[in-house]
């Protein structure tokens, strides 16, 4: 499996670098993210080092969808989110070169608009741990 020892992400999927992981499988890990959109933002990575989404191998697209698909469930079941923004910086805009889908919680009136993302804060690592275990607890 490709990794990348420099990479931020083959670390948390290597379990080197600390996250509140929520799903952990064969090919997939998804974790929150720190600086979230809103809170229960996930960020949902193949486990093997690719850049982005042209880089990806197909046999993992489907997984890593499915994975992203799940995730969005959850956070409705979960979370109480009315929906899902569903997202992938691919160069432009993306600070970790690790391929990474954004699946951030949405409600009606949450104010996000077009793409500026603005971010927010956990309170704790309590809080941040709370969100994580609604999500893998919701999951399907
Ligand atoms: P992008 O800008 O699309 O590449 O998204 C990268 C995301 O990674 C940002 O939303 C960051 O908040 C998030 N991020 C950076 N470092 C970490 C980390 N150590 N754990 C979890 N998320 C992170």
């Amino acid at each position: 499996m490709a990794t990348r020892v420099e990479c931020l992400f083959c670390g948390i999927v290597a379990g080197d670098v600390p996250a509140t992981v929520v799903l952990d499988d064969e090919h997939v890990v998804a974790f929150l993210d720190v600086r979230p959109v809103f809170k229960g933002h996930v960020l949902v990575v193949p486990r093997p080092h690719h850049v982005t989404l042209p880089d990806l191998p197909v046999a993992l697209a489907g997984p890593l969808l499915v994975a992203a698909q799940r995730v969005a469930r959850a956070v409705v079941d979960g979370l109480g989110a009315q929906g899902s923004f569903v997202a992938v910086n691919n160069v432009v805009s993306q600070s970790v070169p690790h391929l990474h889908v954004h699946v951030v919680p949405r409600t009606k009136g949450d104010g996000l608009r077009g793409f500026f993302w603005p971010r927010q804060k956990y309170d704790d690592d309590a809080e941040r741990e709370a969100f994580g275990a609604r999500i893998r607890d919701a999951l399907v």
